[in-house]
């Protein structure tokens, strides 16, 4: 007798790569049609199956020794001194850095001639974190990661004060950090430069969340945006699974959800979000 199989309600949020990301997918795949090897610094985005495919075509990340031809720096951006030693390495040097993460180094820029001391809202090791601090050069008061770094601050009071942050931090902790300058400055400036399409994610991810029996967020481990789409979602909801592709669902566990909700981080292939739903649409329920 045919046994009839039940499958889960699947609720799909926003997927697949942002503007930035495929933007700089696309001009890495055009360069490798005209260069043998085209290099770029640090990974061109957080995703390991993507970066295999981009490494079938040619695109080797950038090595302490190699030279060649060209290279392209990441979305999130590039140092000056970066940029200068590449400049004695390689004969082209391609930007993809991301429009909103240029409209925040623009931002320093004028806020630094304009004699504000820069706070900036950050993980302290992400790439474009380093990169705004190195723009704010000598006017970066501090990088915040957490309000519990602001307990020392308690008693002090700032002039001039001007506020950015990492495209892909949380909105919660700027507010937070926002607060706290607002109260210990004398003229203080926000500027809100979380990029638009990691907030849509992340309200999707606490809006999703409620909804349905579990949530599976799709991402590179090392993805900062897809962290924190994972701390949004298991906020809300305890049955939060974080996978980088189909092959790490956990069926046992999903078979019990009648409703699943998937979210995934801006460097996240469309084909294994495609992947995870063919294999949901074969899960039958417990
Ligand atoms: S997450 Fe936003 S800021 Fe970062 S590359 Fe994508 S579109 Fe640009």
């Amino acid at each position: 007798m045919h046994r009839k199989v039940r499958t889960p309600t699947i609720i799909l949020g926003t997927t697949g790569f942002c503007s930035g990301v495929e933007s700089a997918i696309s001009k890495v795949e055009n360069l490798t049609k005209a260069y043998k090897n085209v290099y770029t610094l640090d990974a061109i985005l957080h995703n390991e199956a993507e970066m295999g495919r981009l490494r079938s075509l040619g695109v080797k990340e950038v090595k302490e020794d190699d030279s060649n031809e060209i290279i392209v720096l990441p979305a999130h951006g590039a140092t000056e001194s970066e940029i200068n030693a590449l400049q004695k390495r390689f004969k082209k040097i391609v930007d993809v850095t991301c429009p909103f993460v240029l409209r925040t180094e623009n931002l320093i820029k004028m806020l630094k001639e304009n004699g504000y001391k820069i706070v900036i809202v950050g993980e302290k090791h992400h790439r474009e974190t380093r990169v705004l601090s190195s723009i704010a050069e000598d006017k970066l008061l501090l990088v915040v990661s957490n309000t519990s770094e602001l307990e020392t601050l308690e008693n002090e009071v700032f002039p001039k004060v001007a506020l950015v942050s990492q495209s892909t931090i949380s909105k919660d902790l700027v507010m937070k950090v926002s607060e706290f300058f607002l109260r210990h400055s004398f003229e203080f400036r926000f500027f809100d430069t979380i990029c638009p399409e990691t907030v849509k994610r992340q309200n999707e991810a606490n809006d999703i969340a409620k909804r349905v029996d579990c949530v599976i967020v799709v991402g590179g481990k090392n993805s900062s945006n897809t962290r924190r789409l994972v701390e949004i979602a298991s906020s809300v909801n305890k049955n939060t699974y974080f996978v980088e592709d189909a092959f790490e669902l956990n069926f046992n566990e999903l078979s019990k959800c009648a409703s699943i909700g998937i979210l995934s981080g801006t460097s996240t292939p469309p084909y294994i979000i495609k992947e995870i739903i063919d294999k949901l649409n074969h899960l039958p329920l417990i």
